[in-house]
């Protein structure tokens, strides 16, 4: 079986050669340097595959690639740029064909057949070279050979930021046991496996809760209860029940606990919100928890002298507790996302993490590992000269760390003294405490999905009211916004799939979804009212409104709800109500509604996405995407325009409200209000108590006429070094309060 990537490449080159009935045929990747490497190849000398390196622009495989076009010559050795390498002996070969391998505009390689004939090859032979190689620089391009396994030859590994600061450590593998790789097998005695299943639960509870009281000493206050994701899936009756019944159907317990997992975690995997998405994670981890369990395997003893670094696919959060007090310098994913609780916590603990960098070679427990969470890079046994450059970072970052400390109760105020709001955006019940602990005035968008997504069927209105109650309690006093359903698309309940889309993006999702469901808005929208009793901060949110009709509609389907639960005996009244403001058509529409709504906030992600026809998480066009365009920037100056004449309160919930760049921008347009995740609250105030509200205004004044999302962030970002504030997003930020 061709399993790694190099064996894969092998076999498409052995197969090439064979079914083309060709001499030669030969596969070259590019590096960072433009040089073509020989990575495999089926007829030239073998002891060159893999040294070979063609300088850049090179020989007729620098032709090809400079070209960017097929070159097949009869006779290579006659044509000016014919490069002889010693080693390759391809002196035997008169024919060439090269075509390149390219991947999103940029050549990555070069596919080369040869033959001893002198011969033109065919324009099918050539067509079909062709058509291969689009396939080829697609499997190549997401592959490590393409990205980490050449960037380990100097031992720097790229990812994804988790988490920012520099952190230098020894590297400590993180064994998940292999859950996955868990066959199914009968059930010799199901009663006894059943009674086995609910001992496991049992025990892994109490390990989790033993785990939370270790690190909740390492974290303040609420950041610890990230572990109360895993009790609630842990008492979860759908999880519980699925192994159950798995285990019923005669599956033995292993091969059920790896049914249920998976298809949980696939569950979120599938979702289109990244947020939802990575809670996948989340399940997977818990179910390699529960499966070391009745393995009985537990985690080794970490020295508690030496720095760590963990290193896995991906690191639970137990593991992350299980490394002594201050002794934890980094944490790289080899899969894995931003969003996920590892990241969470990572940059609730201050610890640098970097995520998603797929595999990386040579790696062993004990190596010394960088990992630099700014730039999310991973440095694997640095010579001593990098070494020392980290280390100077990481003192200058320990000193960063302490300024944003003192800031942690301070309110968002610019230098000459306009103050914003600072919401935090969260969806399970585990993070609600971040938000306060980091300073949220408040829930700027609560998405709902989840209580939803995690059980078999529709969960009941006081199943609803119980979750709605503890996130409007524990925000006593200060506005929680919370949106209704927000599914359809690629958002899927497991008991109601939406199927059969042809554009999901386009089709029966948010609102539009849950009016055709009144019965399912009216349970939800009660819930919340309930929830809310006494309390005096729900805020209803609506996602995806694109037409009038539609806020009529739930207007109307609100006032029967308050009526009802008031005629129940409730002390209800009715609620605030805002729109999202995602779907572009919504934008023109502010005015007409300004009657119908006390607020609005902007879904700066479906916006962009919507607006720029890109959708962010589709990897073939994500590079193209920037919320830091000219189109995006003029439609909020619009809407905050027709806010401000209309004398609507407007916020903005999307990822924009945490970069940087964008922040000043949105500040300089007039906005006050921004929701974000918990824990880029305090950077954010950093800036935001760095700068001067005439310095944003001048620079979105800019902003407005340059026509490129490059030339608008070169500038912020040279504005932002001037006010020395590169440090707080270049460098450090290690140890950011928690
Ligand atoms: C948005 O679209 O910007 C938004 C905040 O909603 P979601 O990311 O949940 O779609
Ligand atoms: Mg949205």
């Amino acid at each position: 079986m061709a399993d790694q990537p190099i064996d894969q490449v092998n076999l498409v080159v052995e197969s090439i050669s064979s079914g083309m009935a060709v001499d030669v045929c030969s596969l070259y990747l590019a590096n960072t340097e433009g040089e073509m490497l020989l990575l495999a190849s089926r007829g030239l000398a073998a002891g060159s595959v893999r040294r070979v390196k063609i300088p850049a622009g090179k020989g007729l495989v620098g032709l090809v690639a400079s070209s960017r076009h097929p070159v097949n010559l009869a006779n290579a050795e006659s044509h000016p740029s014919f490069y002889y390498v010693a080693e390759t002996q391809e002196e035997h070969f008169h024919s060439f064909c090269g075509v390149p391998l390219v991947h999103t505009g940029k050549v990555i390689g070069v596919l080369v057949v040869q033959g001893r004939d002198v011969r033109q090859f065919s324009d099918e032979e050539q067509g079909f070279l062709v058509t291969l190689a689009a396939h080829l620089a697609l499997l190549l391009a997401n592959s490590p050979l393409a990205t980490g396994e050449v960037a380990n030859r100097n031992g720097r590994v790229s990812g994804i930021r988790g988490a920012p600061g520099i952190g230098i450590g020894y590297c400590r593998l993180c064994d998940h046991g292999e859950l996955y790789a868990v066959a199914n097998a009968p059930c010799d005695n199901v009663s006894k496996s059943l009674d086995d299943w609910h001992a496991l639960l049992a025990a892994v509870r109490l390990e989790v809760q033993t785990e939370q009281a270790a690190i909740a000493g390492k974290l303040s206050d609420g950041v610890a209860s990230i572990f109360s994701a895993y009790t609630m899936l842990l008492s979860d009756p759908s999880f519980i029940g699925h192994v159950e019944k798995n285990i019923r159907d005669g599956n033995w317990l292993p091969g059920a606990l790896r049914h249920a997992t998976q298809h949980f975690a696939e569950l979120f995997r599938a979702m289109d919100d990244p947020y939802l998405q990575a809670r996948h994670e989340d399940i997977h981890h818990l179910g390699n928890k529960l499966y070391n369990s009745w393995r009985g395997i537990q985690g080794a003893d970490l020295p508690a002298d030496r720095r760590i670094v963990l290193v896995g696919n991906q690191v639970s959060v137990s593991e992350i507790a299980a490394v002594p007090a201050g002794m934890l310098e980094g944490i790289v994913c080899l899969e894995g996302s931003s969003l996920s609780h590892t990241a969470v916590i990572a940059n609730a603990l201050g610890v640098p993490a970097v995520m998603g960098t797929g595999p990386i070679r040579h790696l062993a427990n004990d190596s010394l590992l960088v990992v630099d969470g700014n730039n999310a890079q991973v440095m694997l046994n640095p010579d001593a000269t990098v070494l020392a450059e980290y280390q100077k970072l990481e003192d200058d970052q320990r000193f960063l760390m302490k300024r944003l400390e003192q800031i942690r109760e301070a309110p968002a105020i610019t230098l000459d003294g306009t103050e914003l709001t600072l919401y935090t955006n969260t969806g399970l019940l585990a993070d609600i405490s971040p938000g306060l602990v980091n300073g949220a005035q408040g829930v700027g968008l609560y998405r709902t999905e989840i209580p939803f997504m995690i059980r078999n069927s529709f969960p009941s209105e006081d199943e609803q009211v119980a979750v709605y109650q503890q996130v409007l309690a524990a925000y006593e006093g200060k506005p929680v916004h919370m949106r209704t359903l927000d599914i359809g698309g690629d958002k899927q309940l497991p008991y109601f799939p939406v199927e059969n889309e042809e554009n999901p993006a386009l089709g029966w999702r948010g609102i539009r979804f849950t009016l055709d469901n009144s019965q399912l808005l009216m349970t939800q929208v009660r819930a919340m009212i309930r929830a809310g009793e006494d309390l005096d901060n729900l805020r209803i949110l609506l996602p995806m409104i694109s037409s009038t009709g539609e806020l009529d509609d739930f207007c109307e389907l609100l006032t029967d709800a308050v009526a009802q639960l008031q005629a129940e005996g409730y002390r209800v009244k009715r609620p605030a109500l805002g729109v999202m403001v995602e779907v572009p058509a919504a934008i023109s529409q502010i005015p007409f509604w300004a009657e119908k709504i006390d607020f609005i906030s902007i879904g700066s992600n479906d916006l962009s996405q919507y607006l720029l026809a890109l959708d962010r998480n589709n990897p073939r066009v994500a590079a193209r995407y920037d919320h830091v365009h000219p189109a995006v920037l003029l439609e909020i100056q619009r809407i905050l325009q027709m806010a401000r004449l209309h004398r609507i309160p407007v916020s903005l919930c999307g990822e924009m409200a945490s970069d940087p760049v964008a922040v000043v921008l949105l500040m300089g347009l007039g906005l006050r209000t921004l929701s974000m995740s918990a824990t880029k609250i305090p950077r954010i105030k950093w800036l935001i108590r760095s700068l001067r509200l005439d310095t944003a205004e001048q620079l979105s004044e800019g902003a407005m006429t340059c026509m490129y999302p490059a030339d608008i962030r070169l500038r912020v970002e040279a504005a932002l070094q001037e006010a020395g504030l590169e440090d707080l997003f270049n460098r450090n930020t290690r140890g950011t309060p928690a």
